[in-house]
């Protein structure tokens, strides 16, 4: 099927273009709340168009690429769609983050320029120490800080705010997502991938979003994709109104609490938001039945809390699925003439073509398990500058290889059941071994070492670390387990640490030395 026959407005270039129509048709109606400020859709577009604005004065120019170091906040969406405007690529980082993550991040996007909030700002300074680099770094205002000389988000920016045409292969915003290699990679998502993403799962979804009337809580975080599309561009783009809450204060009371008084129509969480909402003991006494579309992706979600939450709260929980590498969602519950199936990651959404393979690239028929490969609109067009890694995510036939083991059933409803690549989801974060492996090799302590999942009732699964000590180590001691413990903390972001250490004489081996990291995980289950 040919994509352009379907579906022309996924040619017309420059994303931002979606959002100018939106405020020309929603101009007057809210599109933000944040801590009872609130803004038009109008003021919004005002606002991004300054900050377009603001970069073209910086001397950044389209394809240039722009780090967005920042808390879930206004500003998050400002930045956003003016970078779109001004073809400027926008690479998220994780506020957790510490200096050499932001480092890194840095030198492979080669960024001209940092966004960032006046809190993370020594982090930036010393990321920019130790890549040895220089960007502009724009410091956004916040409550009760004094206004940064450097800001470009307010009204005394001069130059001209105009969009810059895109083609719809020019990469629109380039997020990093880790891998068995352990080396972060740069996923190019395009200008089509991401109107692909807006036009058509709103085409699928089961509530209607392009409503004025969407209010959607934002407390996944935007750094990772399915906060940044799912919650936040998607309600916008169809002239709803974005509430926001940082996703490092998650607090299930206040998000229940939030969402009957404000009315929220539109809420995306991990298994461990809700498991916590059900857990509360308060729960039940909030009314959520403003709700039209709960969500969850990122993560299994467990039927338990999910039969919970429907049969107090009265609302249904649609579970989805997707990566960084597909902008988000590739299936999701389609709405209820299809009817939700627990424990399935719904089906392909539209103009999504996959199939569950075997390791021939055969494809199974359904109830077999397989790998899940994906092709579509939405699905990136590679890894930034890694030919290899690029040539490998793809099968000849231009499918993208997610990594996750699944089965489909007779009526096309899809089940995650296992993982084929090395990662660990831990409430959601995903925790690449190999990462974790190559920072604790760095330590004087560790001669070898492997990282497994370990499951947690909570975060479903934490991070564990064998250790072999170094010869003239003392090992077996709690202080060497929390020395390296902190070793990670002190370097990585917090969800990525170790939450267990145990010694070992020596890691299981195959003959040819590659690490047997099932038995190791078989000890654990
Ligand atoms: P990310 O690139 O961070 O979005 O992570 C994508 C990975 O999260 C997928 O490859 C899956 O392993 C996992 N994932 C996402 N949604 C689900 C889900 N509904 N069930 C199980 N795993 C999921």
């Amino acid at each position: 099927m040919d994509l352009e026959d379907v579906d022309p407005v996924a040619r017309e270039g420059n994303v931002a273009k979606l959002f100018d129509e939106t405020a020309s048709q929603h101009g007057d109606a809210q599109a933000m709340e944040h801590h009872g400020e609130r803004r038009t859709h109008a003021e919004l577009r005002d606002r991004t168009a300054a900050f377009a604005g603001g970069l073209h004065d910086l001397g950044l120019e389209p394809d240039d690429r722009m780090l967005l170091f920042l808390p879930n906040c206004p500003e998050y969406l400002i930045a956003s769609l003016g970078a779109f405007r001004a073809g400027v690529v926008i690479s998220p980082v994780n506020p957790q983050y510490k200096r050499r993550e932001v480092a890194y991040q840095l030198e492979d996007t080669d960024a001209k320029a940092i966004v960032t909030h006046p809190w993370l700002r020594e982090v930036v300074d010393e990321g920019l120490e130790d890549a040895d680099r220089e960007a502009e770094v724009i410091t956004i205002e916040s409550e009760g800080m004094e206004r940064n000389p450097e800001d470009v988000f307010f009204e005394d920016v001069s130059g001209e705010a105009t969009l810059v045409e895109r083609a719809d292969d020019d990469v629109a915003l380039l997020p990093y997502t880790s891998g068995t290699t352990g080396k972060p990679k740069g996923v190019q998502l395009t200008h089509r991938n991401t109107r692909a993403q807006l036009n058509w799962t709103l085409a699928a979804s089961n509530v209607d979003v392009e409503s004025e009337d969407v209010r959607s809580l934002i407390w996944l975080p935007l750094y990772h994709i399915t906060g940044f599309t799912h919650t936040a561009l998607q309600p916008l783009v169809g002239g709803g109104s974005l509430y926001f809450r940082s996703a490092l204060e998650w607090d299930a009371q206040e998000c229940m609490q939030l969402v009957e008084e404000e009315e929220i129509t539109h809420f995306v969480g991990v298994t461990t938001m809700y498991a916590d909402m059900v857990q509360a003991e308060d729960f039940g006494e909030y009314d959520m039945t403003s709700l039209e579309s709960a969500s969850e992706g990122g993560a299994k979600l467990s039927t338990a809390v999910q039969e919970q939450f429907e049969e107090t709260a009265g609302v249904d929980i649609s579970e989805g699925y997707g990566l960084t590498e597909t902008h988000g969602a590739t299936h999701t519950q389609l709405g209820s003439s299809f009817g939700l199936k627990h424990g399935t990651i719904g089906q392909p959404l539209r103009m999504t073509d996959c199939k569950i393979v075997d390791d021939s690239g055969d494809e199974v028929p359904p109830g077999e398990k397989g790998e899940l490969v994906v092709r579509g609109p939405q699905v990136m067009s590679g890894y930034h500058e890694m030919p290899e890694a690029t040539e490998q995510a793809f099968t000849e036939h231009g499918y993208f290889r997610t990594g996750d083991i699944a089965r489909r059933d007779e009526n096309n409803y899809y089940e995650i059941v296992d993982r084929k690549k090395h990662m660990i989801n831990t409430a959601g974060y995903n925790v690449y071994p190999s990462e974790l492996e190559n920072l604790l090799l760095e330590h004087e302590a560790v001669a070898d070492v492997a990282v497994v999942g370990i499951p947690d009732e909570r975060r479903n699964e934490v991070p564990k670390a064998f250790v072999v000590a170094s010869a003239d180590v003392e090992s077996g001691t709690d202080v060497t387990a929390e020395e390296i413990k902190q070793f990670s903390l002190d370097r990585v972001a917090e969800y990525k640490h170790p939450r267990e250490i145990e010694f070992i004489d020596e890691l299981p081996r195959t003959t040819s030395g590659k690490i047997q990291k099932y038995k190791l995980e078989d000890d654990e289950s």
